[in-house]
């Protein structure tokens, strides 16, 4: 017997989950990639994009995951030899590095361990050793997935200014995009990317690149036609829009996500997020109390709306997991970036993904058959989380 049966719930932090309507759409014969109604729905895709990020400048959009997002966004603005800085919070910067140096960029790492976000006085100091301007970009993670610390972007280019250092700010938004609140040319970002399997609500298999002219001017002496965002943002058919073949069943999924988040407005889908994200908060803190279950992030203004880390004395993380995934329904995610050489699978850690179409049964749901799980498996926890978790849902 298991109690798993009906509908299954992927609580990872993406791919998310997919509306039905967004599956839905999908759901018809292909369309017409030469003329017709996909290529003239294409400005309004653009537009929406644009709205969601904030910025009134240019988008490419590629058909890849995120890590083709980030390849994008270095092909268009570095060249081999020049020096970028990242500024690291997690896994996910630290792989953008390493993207980065596979092209034979240069890079530093500023690392920031795993649980405190970007210190912008670091920044400053690395500019301030830096008068010859050798550092072309500065990356950092929004919400660094693995860690699930959440960054201050405006301060940084504020940082940037008073140094008068002419570095691009550059900042990867793949899991925080329509969850955190980010506003790209208010907060000066100069390139942001996205992907469409998190907040998006979309399939996984769309990278977003969103860039200002200053990193258009940046462009290296050589970019690869297919990584060229030129075109792509200078399109009038679908096989300039993509270098080729449109995604369209794709694309079908992504008008749908973006008129869904239209209907429900911006700020509401931040709101909802917020509100969620502390009721997880809450469940956490009441079982920490007395227990051994505790968030990776101690301050909540650092903490991602989208997904959270919680730690857990090794192996009972990855007992838990399997015990939901078995007897519960609930997909939970796995440690990432904790490992350790007694914990070289990072069985101590786990992660709840709260992105993109979630709502209050759903979290609640999930805190409950937690709990279960923590029940079931004699993990010790305090008492009262539940119903501190209701409690944020209950004012709003
Ligand atoms: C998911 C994620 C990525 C990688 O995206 P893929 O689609 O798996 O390539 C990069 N950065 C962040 C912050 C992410 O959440």
């Amino acid at each position: 017997m298991t109690l798993g049966q009906g509908q299954h719930y992927l609580a990872i932090p993406g791919p998310s989950v997919m509306p039905d309507r967004v599956l839905a759409a999908m759901h018809r014969a292909a369309p017409n990639i030469y003329e017709g109604a996909m290529t003239d729905a294409m400005p309004g895709i653009v537009a929406d994009l644009k709205s969601i990020a904030r910025t009134r400048h240019d988008v490419a959009i590629y058909i890849g995951n995120g890590h083709a997002a980030w390849e994008a966004a270095l092909a268009n603005t570095h060249a081999p030899g020049d020096l970028a800085l990242v500024l690291a919070t997690g896994r996910f910067a630290h792989g953008w590095a390493g993207m980065a140096d596979a092209m034979q960029i240069d890079t530093r790492i500023i690392d920031h361990g795993t649980s405190t976000p970007v210190d912008p006085a670091r920044l400053a100091e690395a500019l301030a050793a830096d008068p010859e301007h050798r550092i072309k970009s500065v990356l950092v993670v929004q919400a660094d997935t693995s860690t699930s610390v959440l960054s201050d972007i405006a301060p940084l280019r504020a940082v940037l200014d008073a140094a008068g250092h002419p570095a691009l700010l550059m900042v990867d938004c793949i899991a925080s995009l329509a969850c955190d609140r980010f506003e790209m040319d208010a907060w000066g970002v100069d390139l942001m990317v996205a992907g469409s399997q998190k907040g998006l609500m979309t399939p996984p298999g769309m990278a977003f690149v969103f860039f200002n002219d200053r990193a258009r001017a940046a462009a290296p002496a050589h970019v690869s036609s297919y990584w060229d965002w030129r075109p792509r943002t200078a399109a009038k058919n679908l096989s300039q829009y993509f270098c080729g073949t449109a995604p369209t069943h794709h694309l079908f999924a992504l008008r749908e996500a973006l008129d869904m988040i239209a209907e429900e407005g911006m700020e509401a889908v931040w709101t909802r997020h917020d509100t969620l994200a502390r009721a997880i908060w809450a469940a956490a803190e009441g079982w920490r109390a007395g227990g051994a279950l505790r968030l990776n992030v101690g301050d909540a203004a650092h903490r991602s709306r989208a997904v959270t880390t919680l730690h857990l004395p090794q192996p009972k993380a990855t007992e838990l997991r399997r015990w939901l995934e078995a007897n519960a329904g609930v997909t939970l995610g796995i440690g990432l970036g904790f490992e350790t050489d007694d914990d070289p699978d990072a069985t101590g850690t786990f992660r709840i993904g709260h992105m993109g179409h979630v709502n209050a049964h759903m979290v609640m749901g999930v805190l409950g058959v937690v709990e279960a799980g923590l029940n079931a498996l004699d993990i010790p926890h305090g008492a009262g989380a539940l119903s501190a978790a209701s409690e944020v849902i209950s004012v709003v």
